[in-house]
């Protein structure tokens, strides 16, 4: 059975990158006759912004998604994040941190994927007494590997390009990578296709699978859709609101955007024969990498 989904963090509307990555997950999951699920990634409730994510589901109805099962919200799910920790912490393979930003900073030397390689201070030295701790996981020197449907082979060295990284924020939020990791495991996600801005966090997360023991799903990461200035849409960039109206044109420039095949007469469409269409002629591989 395939599953996939799409887990929209609710820090504002949906914007057209949003929808590129919606359709193109949804077609994919739906042209393999599976289920697609919806999971409201909003376990950073400081970016979460009040009724988003109302506005992005009724959004989503209007563009006529359909998913399976029930919405699942990351701020209901933080006992089992916490499950999949302890589990963690049991086995020795996280430890506790209390270094602060600027202590990180200064005592880094080497840099990896994302900026500085955490030095593994409080893995040598005791954490301070009293200070809230953040919780990391010990990497090594295995090299993670795997072939993404749409950007090809890929590869990071855990160690040296990743360095032990937080799964527990010392304010007591669970990282985005556990979060995701539990979820996708738990809710049995076969098939990942998103934002190809995600492309580095896969690594991770198929390190935290395998300590888990969870399986690793097939990832497609998708391309991202830039402004005029070449940055990814998004709230920051000020991306605009996908429109009430007009949805059908909408559903094309992003269909059209995964470069799909499209009927000469699509802009008549009723927004289901258009889903209809869409599903019926998927195919991943139209997609050019950018
Ligand atoms: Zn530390």
């Amino acid at each position: 059975m395939v599953v996939g989904r799409f887990a929209p963090s609710p820090t504002g509307p949906l914007h057209f990158g949003s929808l590129v990555a919606a359709v193109a997950s949804y077609c994919d999951a739906k042209s393999r006759g599976g289920q697609w699920l919806l999971r409201i990634e909003d376990v950073d409730q400081t970016r979460h912004v009040a009724s988003a994510s109302d506005d992005i589901i009724r959004t989503l109805q209007r563009y006529g998604f359909v998913w399976d099962g029930d919405i699942v919200y990351q701020s209901q799910r933080s006992a089992h994040y916490q499950t999949a920790l302890a589990q963690l912490q049991q086995r020795g393979l996280a430890y506790p941190c209390t270094c602060s930003r600027k202590e990180i900073a200064d005592s880094s030397t080497l840099l990896g994927i994302e900026g500085a390689i955490y030095p593994g201070i409080c893995l040598q030295h005791a954490t301070k007494p009293g200070a809230a701790a953040a919780w990391r996981i010990k990497t090594d020197a295995q090299t993670i590997r795997f072939a993404d449907q749409m950007q090809g082979q890929q590869q990071h060295q855990m160690a040296s390009d990743i360095g032990d990284f937080v799964v527990k924020r010392a304010d007591g939020l669970f990282s985005y990578q556990l979060a995701v990791v539990v979820d996708d495991a738990l809710q049995g996600v076969t098939h990942v296709v998103r934002g190809a801005d995600l492309l580095n966090s896969t690594t991770r997360q198929i390190y935290l699978q395998q300590l888990l023991g969870y399986p690793t799903p097939v990832y497609a990461h998708i391309p991202l859709v830039l402004n005029a200035d070449g940055q990814k849409l998004s709230k920051q960039t000020l991306a605009t609101a996908l429109p009430e109206d007009n949805v059908v044109a909408t559903l094309v420039a992003a269909l059209s955007f995964l470069k799909q095949t499209l009927p000469a007469d699509v802009q008549s469409f009723a927004v289901a024969d258009l889903w209809q269409w869409a599903i019926a002629h998927w195919q991943l591989p139209k997609i050019t990498r950018r």
